[in-house]
């Protein structure tokens, strides 16, 4: 199939060679020339803009920062709707709020393009190896048609529900991630200081209701487990500015439903301050620094 693939950083790059090694052929854009020239050295061919290279496209992927880069990169005068064939699938694997992916969704739907939203998590390490998990908010019968192409991505293609839901998905995860992230901190922390072995308090908490992914399979206490950020002075993982980012798309989502979430609104402060003092590229998991007595 001819796929347009938009946007080629960090997650767009690997997982646009995977849609090649699956034997698929890509037409790419991004606005930096170096991520470009990454692609075409692999087989892709090159386009000079979001619509030239939907104009050919049997299918379109986007991979971007934010929600304006989406909004740009489908809506604006040299963006994907401006040039895509009618009936086109397109699919936005982009982190962004909810409220814009419906509302792109919509001018995609209004020109005959279904669309749907399909954020991913398992980071770098997944986009690598295919193994991310999809989130998808798509009408069913968009989902059935795409689902084999997302399979040559990830491993794990979830059909969250009507175009906006694989976003609600994402953001109420890494919510939880957020704030379960610093309830470890803060309890490795205290532990430690009143004297337990920190490798004894996770064990005890690992097999006690205490329990949660940021204790037992991503321990930010230094020395507890080894293959995590932890061990290696807090390099690679998630950075921090990512939680950052993903926390405020959570509150502006809470903000526009009316729906109470202080212990996110508190984890978003604690992460901006933070990031504030220079964590911002350091892993998520490094917010056990800021806790330390
Ligand atoms: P990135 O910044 O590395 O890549 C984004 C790419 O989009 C860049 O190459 C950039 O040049 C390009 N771009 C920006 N504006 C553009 C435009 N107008 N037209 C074409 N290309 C444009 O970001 P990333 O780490 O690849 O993340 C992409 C998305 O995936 C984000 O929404 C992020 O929140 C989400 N995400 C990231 C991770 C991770 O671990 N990095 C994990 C899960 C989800």
């Amino acid at each position: 199939m001819k796929i347009a693939f938009i946007g080629l950083g960090h997650m767009g790059g690997p997982m646009a060679r995977n849609l090649l090694k699956a034997g698929h052929s890509l037409i790419v854009f991004d606005v930096v020339q170096r991520n470009v020239d990454a692609l075409t050295t692999v087989g892709a061919a090159a386009a000079a803009s979001a619509k030239l290279a939907a104009v050919q496209a049997e299918l379109v992927i986007s991979m971007l920062p934010s929600s304006p880069h989406v909004r740009s990169v489908y809506l604006g005068e040299e963006g994907v709707l401006a040039g895509v064939a009618g009936g086109i699938p397109l699919i936005d694997s982009s982190t962004i709020d909810p409220h814009t992916a419906r509302d792109v969704a919509a001018a995609a739907g209004d020109r005959g393009n279904p669309m749907a939203d399909a954020p991913v998590s398992g980071g770098t390490g997944g986009a690598e190896s295919a193994s991310l998990t999809f989130m998808v908010g798509a009408e069913p019968a968009l989902f059935a048609r795409i689902r084999p192409i997302l399979a040559h991505m990830g491993k794990n293609i979830v059909h969250c529900g009507d175009s906006g839901t694989g976003q609600v998905a994402k953001i109420c995860n890494n919510l939880l991630l957020g704030i379960s992230m610093i309830g470890a901190a803060e309890a490795m922390n205290l532990g430690a200081s009143l004297g337990i072995d920190p490798k004894v308090l996770a064990g005890i908490i690992n097999t006690s209701s205490g329990r949660c992914w940021s204790t037992d399979t991503y321990n930010p206490y230094p020395g507890v487990m080894d293959n995590v950020p932890a061990a290696r002075g807090y390099t690679g993982g998630f950075g921090t500015d990512l939680m950052l980012k993903d926390l405020g798309l959570a509150a502006d989502a809470a903000r526009q439903a009316k729906q109470p979430a202080p212990m996110g609104a508190m984890a978003q402060q604690l992460y901006q301050l933070w990031s504030s003092r220079g964590a911002g590229g350091q892993d998520f998991s490094s917010i056990i620094n800021l806790l330390k007595n």
